[in-house]
């Protein structure tokens, strides 16, 4: 059969399995889909129920089915958040009569959201395009993973290997320097009030007090490796995830994933350090609520099992930013 011609490009921010949704019109033409998944779109004249296919299956456009359109999973899903979150201090009344949801971070927290801002939270899709990286203009790594994933001992490993073509971002410090450091070499040293101005007008990635300094990386610090043609590795927390896509710094987000707990115990022995079992569990349950929160901005998983096998796998991706376009969001190219 000849090949349709795609209406756009989504990367599905939330997993789909239409053998559960009592909504679809006729379950055998669901097409199931896990957070993540590029999917094309066909056909989006059914506003309520888009047709597609998955990325990988190109070949096969007969295994297009139907998935939720964007604003029809973003309704029926505000209504379900809005009617089975119930006020646990008040069990008869519901929460958007007074909240909304809990909120994940204290500071992230604006009490004026109502539940038309809400809507924004649900995930449904972005909007994605192929991008080939500019090759003079490397795409900031940032290395995302729980305590004891090994993801700073990775970043650490590629920047010794290849010094030349790694590089950390300069950070800023509110610290004076140390005899042999020069501004802009180790740190950028600056004023407790220039980076407390800085931080308000939203141009660090990250940034935390130490011993009473307060230390933190800039937009700007990742660009100037990006300009020089050196990729920029970070090692970051899932909540800088958000700044650092805003940015136009067109990140490659990698998580590295820890291996089950026995495997876990195994590795880090080998390093000399030895974890209780409960430690343990909560690198696996940290893993798990990251990759849940966070997983639709992770552009590739990295399960750290083996240093060794990791490091080349981390290569391997890297060396295809080079080789093979890539799925960005298209907002990014505007
Ligand atoms: P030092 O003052 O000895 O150079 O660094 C002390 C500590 O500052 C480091 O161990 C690290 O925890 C923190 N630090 C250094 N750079 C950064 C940064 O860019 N961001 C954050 N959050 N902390 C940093």
């Amino acid at each position: 059969p000849a090949h349709r011609q795609t209406v756009m490009h989504v990367r599905a921010n939330f997993s789909y399995d239409p053998a559960d949704d009592p909504y679809l019109p006729c379950r055998e033409l669901g097409l199931a889909f896990q957070k993540g998944d590029i999917l094309h779109v066909l056909s989006q004249d059914d506003p309520n129920w888009w047709q597609a296919y998955k990325d990988g299956d190109d070949d096969n456009q007969r295994l297009a089915g139907l998935i939720p359109g964007k604003s029809f999973q973003q309704q029926r899903e505000t209504l379900k958040k809005t009617t089975t979150e119930r006020n646990p201090d008040n069990p008869g009344k519901l929460w958007y009569t007074k909240k909304i949801k809990k909120p994940r971070k204290k500071s992230f927290y604006n009490p004026s959201r109502n539940v038309e801002s809400y809507t924004e939270d649900v995930l449904t899709y972005e909007e994605m395009t192929l991008y080939h990286q500019a090759g003079n203009r490397k795409r900031p790594i940032a290395l995302i993973g729980p305590a004891h994933s090994g993801h700073d001992d990775l970043r650490q490993r590629l920047l010794s290997v290849e010094p030349g073509r790694f590089a950390g971002a300069v950070p800023h410090t509110t610290r004076s320097p140390r005899a042999h450091e020069l501004n802009g070499r180790e740190y950028h040293f600056v004023s407790r009030s220039n980076f407390e101005a800085d931080v308000a007008a939203g141009k660090f990635i990250e940034y935390g007090e130490y011993e009473r300094n307060l230390y933190g990386t800039s937009v700007d610090s990742v660009r100037q490796v990006a300009n020089a043609g050196r990729i920029c590795l970070l090692s970051l927390h899932t909540r800088s995830l958000c700044v650092l896509r805003s940015s136009n710094l067109k990140p490659y987000v990698i998580f590295i994933a820890p291996p089950p707990p026995d495997q876990l115990r195994t590795l880090l022995s080998k390093e000399g350090k030895n974890l209780q079992s409960e430690d343990l569990k909560e690198v696996t349950q940290k893993a798990r609520e990251m990759e849940q929160n966070y997983g639709h901005l992770f552009d590739a998983v990295v399960v750290n099992s083996d240093e060794d096998m990791a490091f080349f796998q981390l290569l391997r991706l890297i060396e295809k930013l080079d080789t093979q376009p890539q799925w960005v969001p298209s907002s990014w190219l505007c």
